[in-house]
């Protein structure tokens, strides 16, 4: 993990037991030390759910294929934490950017921390 949040490369998460791009071309990256539990994400989306232990979400599966990407967005949306920008990222892992929530508008990996 590098320090500078704002040099995080997406490419430098997960991907040491990710499946091949092909198969699961998006990937999330979750700031759960940021979520309070508000459960948006799940009320929106079959790949996250509570974690009754800790009060927080957890996705099922960190990578996924076409089929999930449209509830993944839905629930990177929908997430109040952060003032509204949202702790769950959704990546696109061949091109490195962010689909949501993007709130920079850029596809830069918005996380903070
Ligand atoms: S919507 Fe965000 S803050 Fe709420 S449970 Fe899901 S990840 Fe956590």
């Amino acid at each position: 993990m590098t320090e500078d949040a704002d040099t995080v490369d997406p490419s430098e998460l997960g991907e040491a037991d990710a499946p091949p791009v092909e198969e699961k071309p998006y990937k999330l990256v979750f700031e759960a030390n940021k979520c309070f539990g508000a459960g948006k994400c799940a009320e929106v989306s079959d790949n996250w759910e509570m974690d009754l232990a800790s009060g927080m979400a957890k996705p099922v599966s960190y990578f996924f294929g076409e089929d999930d990407l449209d509830h993944n967005v839905a629930a990177a949306d929908a997430c109040p934490a952060k003032k509204g920008d949202g702790v769950i990222h959704v990546v696109d892992r061949r091109t490195n950017e962010e689909i949501a929530p993007d709130p920079h508008g850029d596809g830069t990996l918005s996380v903070d921390w």
